[in-house]
């Protein structure tokens, strides 16, 4: 499919992220201080909640769908109202558009405007379904003939996170406190994490809800669009506290998300298969047709008051489970997916030292640290690093882009159970 045109002159750059083919949806602060629904086009966002309330957009049959400036009850409508408003927004925003002039008063410059978080994340969980990055972790913590487990190749494996920890690119990231292995397994101390890290991954946010168990198929239909996540990840707080129930406090930080929900309708031509399998998945876990998606993906580290170097470049579609499976195997207890779960993808690490999706493994736990381009070295993050994700699909003149995904790192707060007296 080649670049749609817009009358929005700058969606029609080969370079913008948000071209007519893309049409994400955001939530930002309007200039009158009121949360509104968007959607970016070129350099510029719509307004969709004051076009909605004068009457120029609507879904048929509900009213105030963007009211409240959250995307929540619009992804719960299932994939033909998203559809039918995507064709609508593309009529509206399209080179063919009757009277753009209608339109010009609802377009606000992105640059210079508040993003919010997009829509209410119900639950949040997190997988690990990046084969390079679990063998990478798993011979560091365990050695190289025990790297994956042996569920590994045949599940998802995954952990119930914290919806309430995730937060929108900008929002700075504290570093957190929490109990470190002291020098033997009877003397942990209580400090400030020492091993900060990141964790590339995608994001997937499901749309319509389910009760009970969904098909490969079924899940990808309830799949309402794609983000950049960070899943922020303290390495000395997990590697103390992780056995056997897998991370917890070292995951509660924070999780960042870009912006903008890209619609799977954006991303359709860009689909791919998952790798060959080394073992056979069970029937329910199969996959119908190809659910991952070729999108290019690169982290950039800038330190403190400095430029930017990219510390790593891969792509999604390395990953050896989709979220369509992951959703699958989320439901197979019976487990009620809601609207607004938010699934990770787990770390997105490729085969090279300089594709890896993490720290961790980037410096490979300390042991080679990394020299960025202003000369200093890094294991982990350190206080003032600011972290930023981007990711995009290449069309054919164009590209299906996500925004930033970024956060600073915050100095450890003081000792939060020092005695004030
Ligand atoms: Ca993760």
């Amino acid at each position: 499919m080649p670049l749609m045109t817009s009358w929005v002159e700058s969606a029609n750059s080969p370079e913008t992220d948000f071209p007519l083919n893309n049409l994400p949806y955001g939530s930002f602060l309007s200039d009158e201080g009121e949360t509104c629904c968007g959607v970016a086009i070129g350099d510029m966002i719509l307004n969709v909640t004051t076009l909605e309330a004068d009457g120029l957009i609507g879904i048929d049959g509900e009213e105030e769908v963007f009211f409240l400036g959250d995307w929540s009850d619009f992804m719960a409508l299932g994939a033909p109202v998203w559809a039918a408003f995507r064709s609508e927004l593309m009529a509206l925003l399209g080179a063919d558009c009757e009277d753009p002039q209608a339109l010009v008063d609802y377009l606000v410059p992105q640059v210079g405007t508040q993003m919010l978080m997009p829509f209410h994340v119900s639950e949040y969980t997190d997988f690990y379904a990046g084969k390079n990055h679990a063998v990478n972790v798993g011979t560091m913590f365990r050695g190289p003939e025990n790297a994956l487990p042996p569920n590994w190749l045949s599940i998802p494996i995954g952990y119930n996170g914290r919806a309430s920890s995730v937060v929108v690119d900008g929002t700075d990231v504290r570093r957190p406190w929490g109990q470190l292995k002291g020098p033997d397994d009877t003397l942990p101390r209580f400090e400030p994490c020492k091993r900060f890290d990141f964790e590339l991954e995608m994001g997937a946010i499901v749309g319509t809800p389910s009760d009970g168990p969904v098909t490969v198929e079924q899940a990808d239909d309830m799949i309402f669009g794609y983000v950049l996540l960070n899943d922020w990840s303290a390495r000395d707080i997990q590697a103390w506290e992780y056995q056997p129930l897998g991370p917890f406090q070292a995951k509660a930080t924070a999780t960042t998300i870009s912006p903008w929900i890209v619609p799977k309708a954006a991303l359709e031509p860009f689909r791919t298969s998952t790798p060959e399998r080394e073992r056979e998945l069970l029937p329910y876990l199969q996959e119908p047709r190809p659910m991952l998606y070729d999108i290019a993906l690169e982290v950039g580290l800038a330190p403190e008051g400095k430029d930017e170097t990219i510390i790593t470049r891969t792509n999604y579609s390395v990953m050896y489970y989709s979220s369509a499976q992951q959703l699958t195997h989320h439901s197979t207890s019976g487990c009620p997916m809601n609207t607004g779960d938010l699934l990770g993808s787990g770390t997105i690490s490729g085969t090279t030292k300089d594709s890896r999706g993490a720290l961790l493994e980037i410096a490979w736990g300390g042991q080679e640290p990394i020299t960025l381009d202003t000369g200093e070295t890094r294991s982990f993050l350190e206080d003032g690093d600011r972290l930023t994700l981007r990711g995009h699909a290449r069309g054919d003149g164009y590209r299906i882009g996500f925004g930033t995904c970024a956060g600073t790192v915050l100095p450890a707060a003081k000792d939060p159970f020092a005695s004030s007296l």
